[in-house]
């Protein structure tokens, strides 16, 4: 394997395959570089059997490989065409078989065909400029903060001595130690003075770039991990002035204990960068981005989504989501990745969490904010799927980490851009000494150990006894509380479902706060025959007509009166198209019986 320039699908030969298997299929034809201006771009899913050669023959399309990790898909190129060739020969084909031809055809092993098109960028969730009506505590106001506590600098200046840790910005770390608000922080060192920094675990920077040069990430910069996605390559070094968010996310995963800027919450783990927010992509380059390497890439940290107003109401494609289900099935050895994601910024503008399909996918662990004062940052969305928070910007100060260049640091980052990574930081500390636990434990260990919030009003005792808060999900993640857990945590049975027949309903949605009631019973019997014992993600698929979908709001109702806000009102969605196929999901309703 060649990732220093000359690859080709040539490398999947197969004399190599075998040995190599594994890597040919990342690192081979589907990375081939695309060119959108002359090259139109196919996938399509075909019958295990079939061969792709053949398909492409019939066709006039020429194979370019399998779709990432994704078996059965494979991409396809022609010359750029504004008619979907594909569809028009499947149509003509299906034509001829009504009208009675007999003859097998390789198109008839075609289960679903895609012509690519370049998707609306993804938006990066750092910090939004100011709002008209923006509560002042949003803007940077450092030195108000900064009132000394002697208690928590003798901490801090003794943690230092026994780590070692000479990182001139450490102490501008608040999230790592907070030496002023004692106790708003994430708990870490305690965890590090064990010894558990992060060695052998990886996390990759799904953004606009990692600045693998800089003092403070080169030395845990995991380049087998990388790749480029935009300006296609193995490196994905930030090219525009705006690429300095991935770099930033990166370093408060893995900045090095060194003398540059600070540290990262695992300091010891590796960081690989997978650069996709720079130039518009595909669905299908998408779906190859979040597998990528996924075998060595254990925790996928994303902080981006559809756009925060207020009226998106915007999932990932098909491919997007087979590869977060192959991901979670297949990679880290069958264990499954860990895919985090940013809540969203859209709170001001009534936004949630649930109408974004990457953080509302039960796939996926969505970390919301909570600031230094241990309030709810304006931004921070709300959602039933929110499962936990931890720091990030707001209450006068932001997060300071590691910035492009050799040795810069950035005192501007936040927004729950910031909180996502760190949270997939301190999980990364959890694999380092259990990298057994699967995606699902993982996301239990998290719910299980985070920490409740005064702040918030909206707190419900759950079903186990735990609290929950749309605000922020089942608290903030304790680092000590999650890895003390992690050390004796068993593993979970494998994953279980019950599903409900489609509950068709047809009546007017009355006005007011009544609303309309729809019951379903879950019965002993149902949950046996299923194999149900625990109950982890809820979800529910709806199919709503209404004229102005943000006038709309949805809760799901227990026997035990627990609530799960699924959706909520908002006030700029004007759609007129409502709720169509759109799944909403809670993690309100989690539970665990007792031993
Ligand atoms: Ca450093
Ligand atoms: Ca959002």
């Amino acid at each position: 394997r060649d990732r220093g320039g000359d690859w080709s699908s040539d490398v999947c030969s197969s004399d190599l395959v075998g040995l190599l298997a594994l890597t040919c299929v990342t690192s081979a034809a589907n990375l081939l570089p695309r060119n959108y201006e002359a090259s139109d771009y196919y996938v399509l899913h075909i019958d295990s059997e079939a061969a792709p050669a053949d398909i492409a023959r019939r066709l006039g399309l020429s194979h370019e490989g399998q779709l990432g990790e994704l078996e059965d898909h494979h991409i396809f190129s022609a010359a750029k065409h504004e008619d979907d060739r594909v569809q028009d020969a499947i149509k003509a084909r299906r034509k001829l078989r009504k009208r009675g031809a007999s003859e097998a055809d390789v198109l008839d092993t075609v289960k679903l065909a895609q012509k690519q098109k370049l998707k609306p960028r993804m938006e990066k969730r750092g910090i939004i400029p100011a709002f008209k009506g923006e509560p002042s505590g949003a803007l940077p106001k450092r030195q108000e903060v900064n009132v000394e506590n002697p208690v928590g600098l003798a901490r801090q200046t003794e943690v230092k001595r026994i780590l070692g840790i000479h990182d001139p910005i450490f102490n501008d770390q608040w999230h790592l130690y907070n030496n002023q608000q004692l106790g708003h922080d994430v708990n870490v060192t305690d965890v590090w003075i064990q010894g558990i920094t992060g060695h052998n675990a990886t996390v990759a920077i799904v953004d606009d770039g990692l600045d693998m040069y800089s003092d403070d990430l080169k030395e845990n910069y995991f380049a087998e991990g990388s790749w480029d996605f935009n300006d296609d390559g193995p490196e994905p070094k930030p090219k525009l002035t705006d690429d300095r968010h991935g770099t930033r996310c990166a370093g408060e995963v893995g900045a090095a204990k060194n003398n540059v800027c600070g540290v990262g919450v695992a300091y010891d783990s590796k960081i690989a960068g997978i650069r996709i927010l720079s130039k518009l992509i595909t669905d299908a380059d998408e779906a190859i981005a979040l597998n990528y390497a996924y075998q060595q890439n254990q925790i996928y940290s994303c902080s981006w989504g559809p756009p925060d107003d207020g009226k998106s109401m915007d999932a990932p494609g098909i491919l997007i989501k087979r590869a977060m289900l192959n991901a979670v099935q297949r990679g880290r050895g069958g264990l499954g990745s860990v895919y985090v994601f940013a809540s969203g910024n859209g709170a001001m503008a009534e936004d949630n969490c649930n109408f974004d399909g990457y953080t509302n996918s039960i796939y996926s662990i969505t970390v919301g904010a909570v600031d230094r004062r241990g309030d709810h940052p304006y931004y921070s969305e709300k959602c039933s799927a929110q499962l936990v928070v931890t720091y990030s910007s707001g209450g006068g100060d932001n997060i300071v980490t590691t910035d492009v260049g050799s040795n810069n640091c950035a005192t501007t980052h936040g927004g729950t851009s910031a909180a996502a990574p760190l949270a997939a930081g301190i999980f990364a500390l959890v694999l380092s000494i259990r990298p057994d636990l699967t995606w699902r434990d993982m996301q239990s260990l998290a719910m299980q150990t985070a920490v409740t919030i005064d702040s918030a009003d909206d707190w419900q005792t759950t079903t186990i006894g735990k609290k929950f808060s749309h605000t922020f999900g089942y608290g903030k993640i304790d680092t000590w509380a999650i890895v003390e857990a992690a050390k004796t945590f068993k593993s979970l049975k494998p994953q279980a479902w019950l599903y409900s027949p489609w509950i068709k309903v047809n009546k007017p949605i009355p006005q007011g706060d009544q609303g309309l009631a729809v019951t379903y019973d879950v019965t002993a019997d149902m949950l046996k025959e299923a194999n149900l014992e625990r109950l982890e993600h809820v979800t529910v698929t709806m199919n709503v007509e209404h004229e102005r979908r943000g006038d709309l709001s949805l809760d799901l109702i227990s026997p035990d009166n627990l609530i799960s806000h699924l959706s909520a009102t908002r006030k700029n969605d004007d759609s007129t198209s409502g709720y169509a196929d759109w799944t909403f999901m809670s993690v309100v309703h989690w539970y665990v019986p007792t031993p």
